[in-house]
């Protein structure tokens, strides 16, 4: 039995077209005691076509119908992903001024380049091209202090045209340790996003190896996250999610009521 999917999107997120409460009745039917509700927003995103902004007010009053709706069936946490870039800190920090119970922080657009364009991978080396992502997400884990976990840390992988998409995780580790390690020291953490797994690369983000390493630096926060934006995807994968946990020493997962984090046992 799952317990709680703390990654979800629908019609609040601009690429997303399900109505929230589909996500929330596929999530009873799960026997899920929690989910955490946590749409886009990303200030400044570079396609115009999805501006990835919602206005708080209808989001909580439709989270809240639905927890009247559902109570005792499920827990409903209102959460967000944010999209961090380092000119939009002001934005963010206006906006999370609002009651939320979660928040994600998460690099979607890097250099100002959106992640799901070639313009961050044009003329680089795969090595390169990943090294300015993960250069990002140290910066912001280092200059941000208004999310609970960092999200699909090394979701890189999923973009680019290179052949040979793989993260080697040793090419990498002098600077995804510095960004586990702030992240430490921070209080933050990390969350299973299962979705690696329907773009067809075969493991959660970030790779049991970053996981594993999280936890040999002393790190105890994680959530697990679907990324579902279609109610079918709730929980999706969470079995290989929650073995992969164990296998890393992990024993609890996070919940998170007005920010403040709760263990359960795995
Ligand atoms: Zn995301
Ligand atoms: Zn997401």
């Amino acid at each position: 039995m799952f317990i709680a999917d703390y990654h979800t999107h629908s019609s609040f997120s601009s690429d997303s077209k399900t109505p929230l409460e589909e996500n929330i009745k596929k999530a009873v039917e799960l026997g899920l005691s929690e989910i955490a509700v946590t749409d886009h927003i990303d200030f400044d995103y570079p396609d115009p076509d999805y501006p990835f902004l919602f206005d708080y007010t209808p989001y909580r009053n439709e989270i809240e119908r639905l927890k009247e709706k559902y109570k005792g069936k499920i827990t409903i946490r209102t959460g967000v992903e944010i999209g961090v870039q380092p000119h939009v800190l002001n934005e963010i920090e206006e906006f999370l001024k609002n009651d939320f119970d979660f928040v994600i922080a998460s690099s979607h657009v890097v250099n100002k380049c959106d992640l799901c364009t070639n313009d961050l991978f044009e003329g680089k080396t795969k090595f390169m091209a990943y090294l300015a992502y993960f250069a990002d997400v140290l910066n912001n884990v280092k200059t941000c202090d208004f999310f609970n976990v960092y999200g699909h840390i090394d979701f890189i992988n999923r973009y680019g045209n290179y052949e040979d998409k793989k993260m080697i995780y040793s090419d990498y580790k002098f600077i995804t340790d510095e960004i586990l390690k702030t992240l430490i020291e921070k209080g933050k953490g990390i969350e299973i996003n299962t979705s690696g797994f329907r773009y067809g690369l075969g493991h959660t983000h970030p790779q049991f190896e970053l996981v594993k390493r999280y936890k040999e630096l002393g790190g105890e926060i994680i959530t697990v996250g679907s990324d579902a934006h279609l109610p079918k995807d709730i929980c999706a994968d969470f079995d290989k999610a929650y073995d992969m946990l164990r296998e890393a020493g992990f024993e609890y997962l996070t919940l998170f009521c007005g920010k403040r984090a709760k263990f359960v046992k795995i």
